[in-house]
């Protein structure tokens, strides 16, 4: 173990499992909290509270697609969805730096207000710290959010079942691509936009359709790949995705390229991973194409039974790779 915290712990890859796990988990251990989802399905009479937290940090506050404000709504909602929970209540801590140009604040507090309107949900609690100059970085922002399940929903990373098609509502890599370009100052022929969203809407209109889902995971930091191997070991399942169904915008795609970065390791903050049994795939996938923010969706695996807790990429030429958890931080304040 490191003696003092190192970037790759913030990765939401294999370093921050082991902090998490080695850490957290054992100094907080409970049921809720093991099951390691989105939000924690707290039961109650009359259905399930669920509650979740998260903490933004993205560098540059203002990226293409989005800003820190609507992103920690996005996210935060987000996290909610994935529990088949309907997103009511946020809360909102403001971290500033002394200095921050109030302009740049009430820009970002205004987006943050619309991305709750939009989403349907109220910020009802917040918090405000400034601290002095160079101990923190412009403005950082941590979030609670509360939502309400129906009672009976099954619906986590450890439901997935051999014989579960996996589905996505989109390109992947977007989100990262779009707030490293900007950082870097990296242009290209057209602007990779941030496909950051709320997904709650989406995610009401595949469980009014179907209730049999087994697993819904929003791929942030650490991208598919890792999102995908955190629900093989949850479910103590294989899963196979194949090469050429894979949806990547020829934008990032490129970027990726130059980089030498991989899109199944980019984030995302509008894109939800979708397991469920194949014979009412083809019925969700119509549902998530008739939604704005599922255009682009399509089957991009399957659970299988062989190889528990792995995760393998089906080339295009044939061939099968281990797909690993993210090693090394890339990417540090991506959200
Ligand atoms: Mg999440």
């Amino acid at each position: 173990m490191v003696k003092a915290i190192q970037l790759d712990q913030g990765s939401g890859g294999r370093a921050m499992h082991e902090l998490v796990s080695g850490l957290f988990m054992r100094a907080f251990a409970n049921e809720h909290l093991l099951e390691l989802n989105d939000s924690a399905l707290l039961h109650m009479e009359g259905g399930s509270m669920a509650l979740t937290t998260d903490s933004y940090v993205v560098d540059p506050v203002i990226f293409p697609g989005g800003d820190i404000g609507s992103l920690a709504v996005h996210g935060t909602v987000n996290d909610l969805a994935m529990r088949g929970a309907r997103p009511l209540y946020l809360t909102a801590g403001f971290i500033l730096e002394e200095g921050l140009p109030i302009e740049l604040l009430e820009r970002i507090v205004t987006s943050m207000g619309q991305a709750a309107r939009a989403a349907g949900v109220l910020i009802v609690a917040g918090d405000t710290k400034v601290v002095p100059r160079g101990k923190a970085d412009k403005l950082f922002i941590n979030t609670a959010g509360v939502g309400v399940a129906p009672p009976g929903l099954k619906i986590g990373g450890q439901y997935a079942r051999p014989g579960d098609a996996v589905l996505v509502n989109g390109t992947l890599g977007d989100h990262g691509m779009a707030v490293l370009c900007k950082r870097e100052g990296l242009t290209f022929e057209n602007e990779i936009m941030s496909d950051s969203a709320a997904l709650n809407g989406l995610v009401e209109e595949i469980l009014r359709y179907t209730k049999d889902v087994h697993v819904l995971r929003d791929p942030t930091r650490g991208g598919v790949a890792t999102t995908l191997n955190e629900i093989a070991r949850q479910s103590h399942v294989g899963i196979v995705l194949h090469e050429e169904a894979i949806p990547v915008a020829p934008d990032v795609a490129g970027a990726c390229e130059m980089l030498g970065l991989d899109p199944l390791y980019v984030a995302n903050e509008g894109k939800v991973l979708v397991i469920l049994p194949t014979g009412v795939a083809e019925g969700v996938l119509d549902v998530m194409r008739s939604h704005p923010l599922g255009r682009r969706s399509c089957r991009i695996g399957s659970v299988v039974d062989e190889e528990p807790e792995r995760v393998f990429l089906r080339t295009r030429i044939g061939g099968h790779r281990l797909i690993d958890m993210l090693r090394g931080e890339p990417l540090p304040r991506i959200c």
